[in-house]
C-alpha cells in the first residue's frame, strides 16, 4: 500500500449517492435487528476526507479495520451470528450481529477507535429497545467525544463548520498511515478469512 496514491483515484459518488446510501444502511440495520432483536449490531465504516470514497488503497485501509475487529471478537471469545461486508461507491462498510449487550460492544468499539489507526474508522454499535433503534453513544459509558486528527477540538464540530482544508485532512491522514504502515501491512499478512458477502 503506497499511502501517497490514497487521493489520486477513485470513485467520487454524488452528494445524492452518499444520503441514499445512509437511508439504505439505516433500513439495513433497521432489517438486522428484526431478524435479531435481542443482539447488537456493530457498523464499520473508514472516515475518509474528500470526494474520493472508495479505491484499491481505501479497501486495504477497511480490510485492516475489519481484520482488527474480528481480533477483539475473537479476544472477547463472542460469536458472530451474521456478518455483511460491501465494497460501494461511497466506501466500504461491514456489519456484524453480536449476540452482547451492545454497551459492553461500544466499549471494545471505543478502544478500538482510540488506537492510532483506529482514528481512521466509525465502528458504530446499535441494538433495538422497544422496536426504536438505539445508536451506542461514547457520551454514555464516559467517554469525551471523538477529537479532530488536525486540532484535537470535538471533530464533529470540525467536520459540520469544516474548519479544515480537505487537503490538510488528506495530508494529515498519508502521514498517519506512513507513520504506521508497519502496523498495517503486519495485520494484512495474517490473511484472516474473507468476509462473507
Ligand atoms: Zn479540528
Amino acid at each position: 500500500m503506497n499511502a501517497k496514491n490514497l487521493f489520486l483515484d477513485g470513485t467520487k459518488p454524488e452528494l445524492e449517492e452518499v444520503l441514499e446510501n445512509r437511508e439504505r444502511r439505516v433500513s439495513f440495520v433497521q432489517e438486522l435487528l428484526r431478524r435479531y432483536p435481542q443482539d447488537a449490531v456493530i457498523s464499520l465504516k473508514c472516515n475518509i476526507p474528500g470526494p474520493i470514497k472508495n479505491n484499491e488503497g481505501i479497501q486495504l485501509l477497511f480490510d485492516y479495520g475489519r481484520i482488527k475487529l474480528l481480533q477483539i471478537l475473537a479476544e472477547n471469545r463472542w460469536n458472530i451470528e451474521y456478518e455483511k461486508c460491501l465494497k460501494l461507491p461511497t466506501g466500504p462498510e461491514g456489519f456484524w450481529v453480536i449476540p452482547k449487550e451492545s454497551l459492553l460492544v461500544k466499549q471494545k468499539m471505543i478502544e478500538f477507535e482510540e488506537q492510532r489507526l483506529g482514528r481512521l474508522f466509525d465502528a458504530d454499535v446499535l441494538d433495538q429497545k422497544e422496536g426504536m433503534i438505539r445508536s451506542r453513544s461514547r457520551v454514555e459509558l464516559g467517554y469525551p467525544p471523538r477529537r479532530c486528527l488536525i486540532c484535537d477540538n470535538d471533530a464533529k464540530i470540525c467536520a459540520s463548520r469544516r474548519l479544515h482544508p480537505v487537503s490538510t485532512l488528506q495530508k494529515q491522514l498519508i502521514q498517519l498511515l506512513e507513520e504506521n504502515m508497519a502496523e498495517l501491512e503486519a495485520v494484512h499478512l495474517q490473511k484472516k478469512q474473507q468476509c462473507q458477502q
